[in-house]
């Protein structure tokens, strides 16, 4: 007899997302996280149409509630993109995202909808373990026997990895390869937002990046992007990475740099290696699956990292709530997903061609990267 029905590794995103969507069906859920407590890892993320559709497939009330914790365009919201001068070259419409697909763009910060996603999961009836990792794995057949790091075990009837990039659960069922690193690291922070871009601003240069959003009124997160050798920024002091980070930007408009120079002292610089993975056309074996950055890392090109974690979390929930067959879900929910996000880490890839200081046109509105902002969970349930 098994301890609960489903353990998750990783109370992440996708993790809590699916602790959530598994207690709305009545399933018996344990979320294992290794972290002790929340951290602000990361300022700020963006979560477009089709993620708010997968989170209103997971909980309706979850979905207003993210709405109303960060910033939704008004229907007229352009993002300009602008050149190192501050000169506006283009414009990405975020405003008419919500009228096209059904829902809008939202900006948020991370601690925000990770906050939310906990308190969800806890009403919901989620028994989240903290402070422990899941470090290993065995299908026993008929049940999975998880071994944590305080040298505990548990079983469960499915383990799910929601472990992330370097996913413990992921090495169990896929092999050690390791991901592929993007060429580029990413530095993100949150500040006031200036006069002359309030809701935000797209900068590309050859070899670095800078993107802004709103995260609440004045306030904007940031993300910049710098070709580098791997492992050269993350081994700089926060501090130290924020001054040569603003060395880079010397002489661009002012309102730009004053972007990265007011970032929040409490909330200093986050620093990131981008790495991806070859997409695979399978993740589930017997009772064990992945989900999220664990099955399908990609880089932040196209912004859809967490969507896609929550688009797995819609569909797998979706899955287990209808069949007592738990392989079989398991086998259908990666086959159902792997060609999705497949697309959108070759997506993110493509975008990424930028930052690496190649030449090529840049589009925020791909066609076949926003004819995904539609998604629906129907698509990806199994036929009746
Ligand atoms: C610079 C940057 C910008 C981004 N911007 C966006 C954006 O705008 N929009 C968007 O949708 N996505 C964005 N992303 C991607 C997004 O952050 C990730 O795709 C998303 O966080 C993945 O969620 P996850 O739950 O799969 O993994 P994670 O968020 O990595 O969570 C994994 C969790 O598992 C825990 N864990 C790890 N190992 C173990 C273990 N062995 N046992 C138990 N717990 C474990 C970790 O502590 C963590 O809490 C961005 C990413 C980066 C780097």
């Amino acid at each position: 007899m098994a301890d609960t029905d489903v353990t998750v590794a990783g109370g992440g995103i996708g993790g809590l997302a699916l602790g959530i969507a598994l207690r709305r069906a009545g399933i018996p859920v344990t979320v294992v996280e290794r972290t002790a407590a929340l951290r602000d890892a990361g300022a700020g993320l963006v979560l477009y149409p089709n993620a708010l559709h997968a989170l209103a497939e997971i909980d309706t009330s979850l979905a207003a509630a993210v709405r109303a914790a960060g910033h939704v365009p008004a229907a007229e919201e352009v993002r300009p993109i602008v050149d190192t001068g501050g000169a506006v070259v283009a414009t990405d419409r975020v405003g008419e995202l919500a009228a096209r697909f059904g829902a809008p763009q939202v900006s948020l910060l991370r601690t925000a909808l990770q906050s939310l996603l906990l308190r969800y999961a806890a009403d919901a009836g989620v028994r989240l373990r903290r402070g422990i990792g899941v470090t290993g794995c065995a299908d026993l057949g008929d049940e999975v026997a998880v071994a944590l790091s305080d040298g505990g075990s548990t079983t469960a009837t499915a383990l799910i990895g929601a472990d992330g990039l370097h996913s413990v659960v992921r090495r169990h069922l896929l092999g050690t390869e390791p991901p592929r690193y993007c060429g580029y690291t990413t530095l993100r922070g949150r500040s006031p937002a200036p006069p002359e871009f309030p809701h935000g601003f797209i900068v590309t240069a050859d070899g670095l990046g800078l993107f802004a959003a709103p995260v609440g009124p004045g306030q904007l997160y940031w993300t910049a992007k710098v070709a580098a050798p791997a492992g050269v920024w993350p081994a700089k002091d926060p501090k130290e990475a924020l001054a040569d980070l603003l060395g880079l930007l010397a002489g661009w408009h002012p309102a730009l740099v004053d972007v990265v120079r007011r970032t929040d002292p409490d909330a200093p610089a986050v620093v990131t290696d981008i790495n991806d993975r070859e997409p695979v056309a399978d993740w589930s074996r017997g009772r064990v699956s992945l989900l999220g950055d664990a099955a399908h890392p990609m880089s932040p090109g196209a912004g859809q990292g967490a969507g896609m974690a929550l688009e797995d979390a819609a569909v797998l929930g979706g899955m287990l709530a209808r069949t007592e067959d738990v392989p079989e879900a398991l086998r259908r929910y990666a086959g159902q997903r792997a060609p999705r996000t497949a697309l959108v880490v070759n997506q993110s890839r493509h975008r990424d061609h930028v930052v690496r200081g190649e030449r090529g046109e840049f589009s925020t509105h791909d066609q076949e990267l926003t004819d995904l902002f539609g998604w629906r969970a129907e698509f990806g349930l199994p036929a009746e």
